[in-house]
């Protein structure tokens, strides 16, 4: 049971448009890996996965606590970590999860491990830093990742992955295409050292719409899953995943020179209708949002934050508004909404989608 009003409404519809949306971008057999990090970006990662469990071929997650809540929900298909962390092998293999390893410290504490437990072939995927410099051993840590994956048949290298720093930015085209070729160089030393298939892959959504020659066996879809694209151009073609519904709790008359919220950040010059809304900061409104920056819609009229965004709730003009006490309200529903609260303060959708706190019911509409 949930008590609380604020409910934000998953579209299933709108994930299997998407879905396809990109598959019509990609050759028939490039495999496909579904990012369901941080809450499937905010929204629900084991509906999300459920959802998708039968027409994408591969899961991604963050950290292994996501994986796991991923394996409770019935998901079969393989489990990528990117950022698992050492103290957590034991949990990862217990669960089928398959660790990205990403340097020298990682690999050898996880062959160890398996070792250990006299397992054979556990799948790992190696991520290589091509210019991102965040995770990844470098090009020229070939050689000594085989002293270690040759001492014994512990790890099978399931993929080799990198991951671009600016593929949605045009200007930086020779810088990405200069990590996809160093990226193909470490592939092939890679296949000199093994003899059964491995899986390359390097793109994130952008990656997908504008380096084709970069999709390789698979292609990572995150935001684009979620309805934005890197251009109007496509976000127009994508459909929108996250709705974020409340309520009117209360509406007020007030006067000339009174005052709305913490510290009376808004003063009345005259006569103002405000509604409450329950919907705060602590639900992943931003703070930066309130004194006019942001908006919601309440009978389709924009009502723009008055005053101090609260931890619990805010406070919109509905003067010019025709409105009652339980009235459905808008928080967002289109891309063009989230992009409106994103650009309120600088961020992105995807900083947006993900700050939707876990306090906020969620609703998956099939
Ligand atoms: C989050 C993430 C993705 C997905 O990126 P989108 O831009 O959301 O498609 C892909 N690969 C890695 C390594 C990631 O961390």
């Amino acid at each position: 049971m949930s008590n609380h009003v604020t409910v934000l409404k998953i579209d299933g519809k709108a994930l299997d448009h998407n879905l396809q949306f990109f598959k019509t971008r990609l050759n028939p057999n490039t495999m496909i890996l579904a990012v369901v990090k941080a809450f499937g970006y905010g929204s629900d990662g084991v509906l999300v996965a459920q959802h998708l469990a039968s027409k994408v071929d591969y899961f991604a997650v963050a950290y292994a606590d996501e994986g796991i809540a991923l394996r409770e929900a019935g998901i079969k298909n393989p489990i990528l970590v990117l950022h698992p962390q050492i103290q957590n092998w034991e949990i990862i293999v217990r669960y089928h999860l398959e660790p990205s390893l990403y340097n020298y410290k990682t690999l050898q504490s996880f062959a160890g491990f398996c070792t250990e437990k006299k397992l054979s072939n556990y799948p790992v995927h190696l991520k290589f830093n091509t210019g991102l410099n965040r995770l990844g051993f470098w090009h020229q840590d070939i050689k000594a990742i085989f002293t270690v994956l040759n001492t014994n048949n512990a790890l099978k290298i399931k993929s080799i992955f990198s991951h671009l720093a600016a593929s949605e930015d045009q200007n930086e085209e020779a810088f990405t295409h200069k990590q996809i070729t160093d990226f193909k160089a470490i592939a092939k030393q890679v296949r000199e050292h093994i003899d059964y298939p491995i899986i390359l892959h390097m793109t994130n959504t952008s990656g997908i719409l504008n380096f084709p020659e970069a999709h390789f066996d698979m292609v990572r879809l995150g935001i684009g899953l979620y309805g934005f694209g890197n251009d109007d151009n496509i976000t127009n073609q994508l459909q929108n995943t996250h709705n974020l519904y409340s309520v009117i709790s209360q509406i007020h008359q007030i006067e000339s020179g009174e005052s709305v919220g913490y510290n009376r950040a808004f003063i009345a010059k005259k006569y103002t209708k405000t509604a409450t809304i329950p919907i705060g900061h602590a639900d992943g409104i931003s703070r930066q949002l309130g004194n006019g920056n942001g908006y919601v819609l309440i009978n389709n009229q924009k009502a723009i934050i008055l005053g101090n965004v609260c931890m619990d709730m805010i406070m919109v003009d509905v003067t010019k508004i025709d409105c009652n006490e339980g009235d459905e309200v808008i928080i967002f529903n289109s891309q063009k909404s989230i992009e409106h609260f994103a650009a309120a303060y600088n961020s992105i959708p995807y900083e947006i989608l993900t700050a939707i706190s876990q306090r906020v019911k969620r609703v998956f509409v099939e």
